[in-house]
């Protein structure tokens, strides 16, 4: 199971510390059934690196620039997030295809340069309201998938996460239902079987996910862990989803 924070463009520096130490604290150092990691802005990627390096805690980034260096003001790529200790990255967030314009194409090349580089990407995919209620959700989806996926073929299991991610469910309140989620998440497996034969790709949820309805999700058979908003930037909320998947398992 994996439980994965995304803490958008939120906290200080100061907030960052203490929830990131907070986590760290609660979740261990141990073996755990659960990989939990946490992506905060980059500008307090190293802080929380450091305040987690005792722990299992993992940090990723929110985003990544495909090119290795070069002339792309504001952009950070692979190596560097490697520098500062992140081992994953998402790539394809709806706010970033919806409010930055970013195609499948532009995501493909991401999920390419994060493979290249041992960095594994979290790739979100999901359906708008509109494309749901017009019975699309499902081809919406595969399609952002394969797209997305353009060129990727030689992965190994657990080098690629992705997260189902309906627009209408993030930071709505309003969340998929288990039965929803699961639909998705099967047809997604399944779609993904005949594309990468043999390799085991975790798929997370995302959108709303609290510790109310954490369990009934987590239960799906094709639920691997959650990718959270919202109930990431509180201590207490995030450790009681770890604790909702470790129980899960
Ligand atoms: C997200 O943006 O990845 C997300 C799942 O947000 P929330 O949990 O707040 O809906």
């Amino acid at each position: 199971m994996w439980v994965v924070g995304n803490w958008k463009m939120n906290t200080s520096l100061e907030d960052a510390v203490r929830l990131a130490s907070d986590v760290a604290r609660a979740v261990g150092a141990g073996d755990d059934p659960v990989s939990v990691g946490m992506c905060p802005p980059a500008i307090w990627l190293e802080a929380v690196s450091e305040r987690v390096r005792a722990s299992s805690v993992w940090v990723g980034a929110q985003n990544v620039h495909p090119g290795a260096s070069g002339a792309f003001t504001g952009e950070l790529a692979v190596p560097m997030l490697q520098d500062i200790g992140c081992t994953a990255v998402i790539v394809g967030h709806s706010e970033r295809r919806q409010l930055f314009g970013e195609t499948s194409a532009f995501v493909a090349q991401k999920v390419r340069a994060a493979l290249a580089g041992e960095l594994v990407p979290i790739l979100c995919v999901g359906e708008t309201l509109n494309e749901r209620e017009a019975g699309d959700a499902e081809r919406v989806v595969l399609d952002q998938l394969d797209a997305s996926l353009d060129g990727v073929s030689d992965v190994q299991s657990g080098q690629l996460v992705i997260a189902y991610e309906p627009v209408w469910a993030i930071g709505t309140g309003r969340t998929a239902t288990p039965e929803q989620a699961q639909a998705m998440h099967g047809a997604i497996r399944l779609h993904l079987t005949s594309r990468l034969p043999g390799v085991h790709v975790p798929l997370l949820y995302g959108g709303s996910v609290k510790p109310a309805n954490a369990a009934e999700l987590f239960r799906q058979p094709d639920i691997d862990g959650g990718l959270i908003g919202g109930a990431s930037l509180d201590a207490d909320s995030f450790v009681a989803l770890v604790e909702a998947a470790r129980a899960s398992v």
